[in-house]
């Protein structure tokens, strides 16, 4: 596939100025939803071939999202594009200051395999509505829903405004060499360096959405029903397989047994068996490998049993885990849930900081005193209290990680902003002309000028 020319074409059509046009941006954006709606099947039986996702699963968490995506920028474009006046200080007097936000040209999404449809389409969306023209590359790995994107998208948008371009590492790579005016990526930190090398060749700006080892504290005076029905549900979703799981638990000493049968007795009730609806596989027979070795047996609380031919991993929690133990030193992205203690909160507080800056990070307590050192003491990317995941479905809060976790952030008008130029103008009126800035310089204008400043 020859991307360069895409590119070039891209870059041709979005100087033609149509892409400023609101009109034209919704009337594609209206055009993208009817095109999903219209090839729901198809999407649910792609990502149902690609891991055993099921309909309900990918109607919630992938079709529904980027549909309320479209819908937002439908209902929202026009005050996010407006020019928005800010005061203008008295140097500049008489003149008018303005805010432009201006599309940033021609940009690629990278996604990941996990939510493949949302986590390509999400961000591809955004790119869209701020005025953008857009190459995505989705995840190889999901490659049924890669090959059902590139074709419900190239079948009904032109390519010199929207194209999905298929391939893994290799066309990635080419991909990488041209010259964008954003990059947005999700996917591992190791490969999010990759992106970022490759973009500074060009000093293109970068969101990095990447991953990490997200905890979830549970201290004694948390409502163990709901923590651990949330968790439970926030962790097994997808078989584990979300950037924004609870990765492991740190609860406290004097409570673990109880809650550890509050956990056991909600994966009971969620139905997570092979083939079942309720629960996904494991991507491929390599991750099924990289996840059965972090099961340590002589650890296993609950679960622990596998079946390579349907690789399918059974809910697991371990208990008596330390920070040594082999599922403590990679991001598990998997149905593995070590469970760690505490002894005091500000002890796990510290255990916490000592790691990579996670995705998210999860409390669960009645205390005040504990949600405000969770909240200012420990950096992370965004989190809940008293729930996991959630936070990320609310479009008014910004999506995104820090440090280790990734670079920027996005949803609603954040990820208009991330694929947006903040453009300052300064309008000054020609009637009034003070000369007191000009030379030749004088002792009486350094006066003016001080008293100005
Ligand atoms: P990955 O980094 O292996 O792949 C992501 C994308 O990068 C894919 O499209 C892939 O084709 C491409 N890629 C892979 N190797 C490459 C290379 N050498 N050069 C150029 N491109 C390359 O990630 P993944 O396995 O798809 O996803 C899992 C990771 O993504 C986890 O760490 C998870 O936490 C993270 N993630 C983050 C978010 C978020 O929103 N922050 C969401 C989902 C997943």
């Amino acid at each position: 596939m020859d991307f360069q020319n895409i590119l070039a074409e891209q870059r041709d059509f979005f100087n033609t100025q149509k892409t400023k046009n609101l009109k034209f941006r919704k009337m594609y954006l209206e055009k993208l939803k009817e095109v999903l709606l219209k090839n729901e099947e198809l999407l649910c039986d792609s990502i149902y071939k690609d891991f055993g996702k099921s309909k309900f699963d990918t109607y919630t968490t992938e079709i529904s999202f980027v549909i309320k995506d479209i819908d937002y920028f439908l209902n929202n474009l026009k005050s996010l594009a407006k020019r928005k006046s800010v005061r203008t200080n008295l140097a500049n007097q008489f003149g008018s200051s303005k805010i432009y936000s201006e599309p940033l040209g021609c940009t690629l999404v990278i996604g990941a395999w996990n939510y493949p449809l949302q986590l390509s389409l999400s961000p591809m969306v955004a790119a869209l509505a701020a005025g953008n023209t857009c190459i995505v590359k989705p995840s190889e790995i999901a490659e049924n829903c890669m090959k059902a994107m590139a074709k419900i998208i190239n079948e009904n948008f032109p390519k010199e405004y929207l194209f999905v371009a298929e391939g893994g590492v290799e066309e990635t790579t080419e991909i990488l060499k041209l010259k964008f005016d954003k990059i947005f990526f999700t996917g591992s930190p190791k490969v999010g360096k990759i992106i970022y090398e490759a973009a500074a060749k060009h000093l293109t700006p970068v969101v990095l959405e990447l991953g990490g080892k997200s905890p979830a504290i549970v201290t004694s005076s948390a409502n163990f029903e709901v923590a651990a029905k949330r968790i439970v549900w926030g962790k097994f979703l997808n078989a584990g397989q979300t950037c924004v799981a609870p990765d492991y638990i740190l609860v406290d000493e004097k409570v673990k047994d109880s809650f550890l049968d509050s956990l056991k007795s909600y994966i009971q009730k969620f139905n997570y068996q092979a083939d079942s609806k309720e629960y996904t596989q494991i991507i491929n027979d390599r991750n099924f490998e990289r996840l059965t070795k972090l099961i340590d047996q002589d650890k296993v609380f609950f679960g622990g049993e596998t079946d390579a031919a349907k690789r399918f991993i059974e809910p697991t929690i371990l208990q008596n885990v330390t920070w040594n133990d082999a599922v403590m030193q990679e991001e598990i992205f998997g149905p593995i849930l070590p469970v760690l203690t505490f002894k005091n909160f500000n002890e796990a507080l510290i255990q916490i900081a000592a790691q990579e800056k996670p995705l998210s990070a999860y409390l669960f307590t009645a205390s005040s005193e504990e949600k405000e050192n969770f909240v200012s003491k420990i950096s992370f990317g965004g989190g809940c209290i008293n729930d996991v995941v959630m936070h990320l479905s609310n479009d008014y809060l910004p999506f995104g990680g820090v440090g280790n976790s990734g670079i920027g952030n996005y949803h609603g008008k954040f990820g208009f902003d991330a694929f947006s130029h903040q453009k300052s103008i300064l309008d000054r009126a020609t009637w009034a002309e003070p000369d007191f800035k000009y030379p030749p310089y004088t002792d009486k204008k350094l006066n003016w000028i001080k008293k100005l400043l």
